[in-house]
């Protein structure tokens, strides 16, 4: 049995986002995954010791939204290694919004079912950089039949990829198609707004709301009116989505998240990049998009990280990560404000909309990052290891 103590921590955000700031000190970690919290707890003979330095300890962030295809290879943008920047910021797990980027990608059902089979089962066996890819994130068409979403699920595949992107993508050929990924317990994803250079359809509120998905994409990719965004709210039950790179309307940003307030729905908000993409690849991304909730829409900052831990995880049915508590994945950020900056914690940098400086990434109980790396601002307190 392995285990390892954080310690001094200064702040625990929990990414529940009912309850998103833990009163502890300490996380006790066994065999990669969380065995509790508390104050001045102590460590086990043998466990490794880290001490958080009076920083702040966040559940590793989810990206909602991310276009894997294989491994680290993302075709729209040529790059490679692209994982590893986003590990090194803290982003432990990517939820692929469909694989779509391949050349050629197949247009039926048949060749949407091989792709998401093939993704899901190579990121199975590899992990780049330790991320976790909730890959297999099948598109919808007009021929996928009941029996291709019993088989996906039968292989573990949680979700689908965004409607819109496929053939089925109205509400008369693409509603029925949704009661039947419910009836095999998949959560489907649905695209919102203008289309994109390489073929998605426009998918206008009516849509959308008439065909209440799991989680409504990159919500601000249309301009909204009070109405619409009223609409969304109660009319579906659909977690609704941010994403970096599709224009993301701030004024809406800031209505949507008022809205979300207003009606006490905090808990249906997510956060993701949709990257890579032609684009671009934004390690970052989410932690800009933490900053646009915090820093400018005024959501508490223990909230807006649970935008992209403990919603996320709710939205696509991830129950192993997302939240620190008992049980769950040891995925872990340790972070602190940047150097440079006026505030004196990652919380009140957040407030402020910066970026907080990133020390160390827990992924399952180990360490995959440490110190200062080219994609994040360096913190002004480091954790260190003090035994191990
Ligand atoms: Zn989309």
């Amino acid at each position: 049995m392995s285990s390892t103590l954080i310690k001094n921590i200064g702040a625990l955000y929990s990414g529940d986002i009912a309850h998103p700031v833990l009163d502890a000190d300490s996380i006790l970690i066994t065999d990669g995954k969380i065995a509790g919290t508390g104050k001045n707890l102590a460590a086990p003979a043998e466990a490794d010791v880290i001490d958080a330095g009076g920083t702040t300890v966040l559940p590793g962030l989810l990206d909602s939204h991310c276009h894997v295809v294989l491994g680290e290879w993302t075709p729209r943008q040529t790059a490679l290694g692209w994982i590893g920047n986003y590990v090194k910021v803290g982003v432990t797990g990517l939820v692929s919004a469909g694989e779509t980027h391949i050349p050629g990608k197949p247009r039926d059902a048949a060749g949407q079912k091989a792709m998401a089979t093939l993704s899901f089962k190579t990121y199975g066996n590899v992990r780049p950089a330790g991320m976790k890819v909730y890959a297999g994130a099948f598109i919808l068409h007009e021929d996928t039949t009941e029996a291709d979403f019993k088989e996906l699920a039968e292989l573990g595949i949680t979700h689908t990829g965004e409607i819109g992107l496929g053939s089925a993508n109205r509400v008369h050929n693409a509603k029925p198609l949704i009661g039947l990924a419910h009836k095999y317990g998949i959560k489907v994803l649905c695209h919102s707004g203008s289309t994109y250079l390489f073929g998605s359809a426009v998918m206008d509120p009516d849509t959308v709301i008439g065909l209440n998905p799991d989680v409504v994409c990159h919500i601000t990719y249309a301009d909204l009116t009070p109405e619409v965004i009223e609409r969304f709210f109660a009319g579906t039950d659909s977690h609704i989505e941010f994403c970096r790179t599709q224009i993301p309307n701030i004024k809406n940003t800031v209505e949507v998240v008022e809205k979300a307030r207003e009606r006490g729905e905090l808990h249906r908000l997510i956060l993701g990049n949709d990257a890579p993409s032609g684009l671009g690849v934004f390690p970052l991304g989410i932690w800009e998009m933490i900053c646009l909730v915090s820093g400018t829409a005024k959501m508490e900052p223990a909230q807006a990280v649970a935008c992209a831990t403990g919603n996320t995880a709710s939205a696509i049915g991830l129950e192993d990560v997302g939240t620190i508590e008992p049980g769950k994945c040891a995925d872990l950020v340790i972070c602190d404000a940047p150097v440079g900056a006026p505030q004196d914690t990652a919380g009140d940098s957040i407030a402020a909309g910066t970026i907080p400086g990133v020390s160390t990434v827990i992924i399952d109980g180990k360490i995959m990052h440490r110190g200062a790396s080219v994609n994040t601002a360096p913190p002004k307190r480091e954790a260190v290891c003090v035994k191990a």
